[in-house]
């Protein structure tokens, strides 16, 4: 029998139903797996008695014929979510202690389904990052190398320990936040699918806020299946988070027809950049096609304002981040600085905040603040605002010309060598974002599939973008273009 660790939930699910093994033995295959895989520095909290305690919860569930989906099916969460007497850090020395005495929406959702939860998992600070080398436990390793080199490579950020986990099957799913990328661009860089969902989908409630305007949370997977079934256990409306929609939750998984004939499929013209390797060109043509041979119509569109999302992204996201962040002072959470005699509460805060949080976080705090400031808003945030309202008419118009998805490289490269842009100029890293944060500054859901490798044997992903809350009609979509693609590659174990 295959290890149990690398099935899918699908398949994982249909054996626990038929009898085939149980919850409490893929549980111990991804404890195992995350023993042995301490190199690439995935799971950063291990909770091993709770995950076996749950899993042994499912398998009387499920001989009881009471399961839902994700009953009994072992997966990792990303440091982000609160967690209940788990340690929840986002990565970061500041929360350095901080156990929550309340566990997020979304987890208690998984939970209450029946998922087993195996530990929390590595990310950048405060979801601030593309590689996640800005985490306080140091980076995660992607399990995929560039063949015939041992040169580590990073696995994306910020949710770069989901997917590592993930890709190297140490967990069957985790999950993933994203406001800029942060599940599609780590998804794309490991060859697996990451679904970010329509803004207000999933409960942000008890998940630590970077951008609360643009964070979303969804599910890192193996396949398309996948994240249909795990996607719908995560959302629904919640009263706690007054940006959630009260909307009903659709049958993601019943939905994936994979039939696309008449679909109209936008190539948006804005998205083919200069200096753009030849790999991602080809492979973003050969997705066209492939979707083109499943009958869909593809049609050239226009974004006309995409080249201002990146910058106005730069000045939102830090302007709440700066806001979000400001909680964090020594006070009512995690770390607090070792004080000198005669200090008093203002130096109190300066130490904690210099101590606490690392180089990248303080940047965003200064560039968000400077933004906010009397003599700026206007210049930077307003205009920000004003450009992400245009942003998000750009999509609006293609909808109403009768498009149903838009297909984009999911990254403009492949996964990079950690430490290569640790020299170079913040911006360098912040471009590895330019295809996804269009996509939440105009709130839409968008997802990540593997569609290929480049010439150095590293995977690669497109994205389909979709309309406001039709995760059901893009997953299918996507299931398309997986059918179509046929990616099965996975990394060499070298950890
Ligand atoms: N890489 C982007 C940033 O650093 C996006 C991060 C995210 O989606 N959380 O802001």
């Amino acid at each position: 029998m295959t290890d149990l660790n690398t099935l899918t939930l699908a398949d994982a699910r249909d054996a626990l139903r038929r009898g085939d093994t149980t919850s409490k033995d893929l549980t111990e295959a991804c404890l195992r797996a995350i023993d042995g895989a301490g190199a690439l520095n995935a799971f950063v909290h291990h909770t091993p008695e709770i995950a076996l305690e749950r899993a042994a919860e499912a398998d009387k569930r499920i001989a009881a014929g009471d399961a839902p989906d994700m009953c009994g099916l072992p997966i990792g969460i990303k440091d982000l979510f609160c967690t209940e007497g788990v340690p929840s850090q986002a990565a970061s020395r500041i929360l350095e202690g901080f156990l929550p005495q309340y566990e997020s929406t979304i987890t208690a959702q998984l939970k209450s389904a029946g998922a087993v939860m195996l530990g929390k998992l590595n990310m950048d600070e405060f979801a601030m990052g593309s590689s996640n080398e800005t985490s306080v436990y140091g980076n995660a390793v992607n399990p995929w190398r560039r063949s015939g080199e041992d040169t580590q490579l990073t696995p994306g950020g910020s949710s770069g320990g989901s997917a590592s986990a993930v890709a190297a099957d140490l967990c069957l799913a985790a999950t993933g936040t994203d406001t800029g990328g942060s599940i599609r661009q780590p998804a794309a860089f490991t060859g697996i699918v990451g679904i970010k969902p329509t803004y207000g989908r999933c409960s942000r409630w008890g998940v630590v806020a970077f951008a609360s305007s643009l964070d979303q949370a969804g599910p890192m997977t193996k396949t398309v299946r996948d994240s249909a079934i795990m996607l719908g256990a995560m959302c629904g409306h919640d009263p706690r988070d007054s940006t959630s929609a009260n909307l009903p939750v659709p049958d993601f998984e019943a939905a994936l027809t994979g039939d696309i004939r008449g679909k109209k499929i936008g190539i948006p013209r804005e998205y083919r950049m200069d200096g753009m390797p030849a790999d991602i060109e080809k492979l973003w043509d050969d997705g066209a096609a492939m979707l083109r041979d499943a009958g869909a119509e593809i049609v050239d569109i226009t974004l006309p304002h995409t080249k201002y999302a990146l910058p106005a992204y730069y000045v939102i996201a830090p302007a709440e981040a700066s806001s979000n962040l400001a909680r964090y002072d020594g006070v009512r959470f995690g770390h607090r600085a070792r004080l000198d005699h005669g200090d008093g509460i203002t130096e109190m805060y300066e130490k904690t905040r210099a101590e606490g949080f690392g180089a990248e976080v303080q940047r965003r705090v200064m560039v968000g603040t400077y933004v906010l400031s009397a003599g700026f808003y206007d210049a930077y945030y307003n205009r920000a605002r004003k450009v992400r309202t245009l942003i998000k008419k750009d999509f609006e118009d293609v909808f109403a010309q009768g498009v149903d998805a838009i297909l984009t490289p999911a990254t403009p490269s492949a996964a990079f060598g950690l430490g290569e842009m640790s020299d170079a100029d913040p911006v360098q890293m912040y471009l590895n974002d330019v295809f996804t944060v269009t996509v939440n500054m105009a709130g839409l859901p968008g997802i990540a599939v593997p569609t290929g490798l480049d010439k150095q044997g590293l995977p690669l992903g497109l994205q389909l973008i979709g309309r406001p809350w039709e995760e059901a009609d893009l997953l299918s979509s996507a299931y398309a273009l997986e059918q179509a693609a046929g990616f099965v590659a996975k990394p060499g174990k070298w950890w």
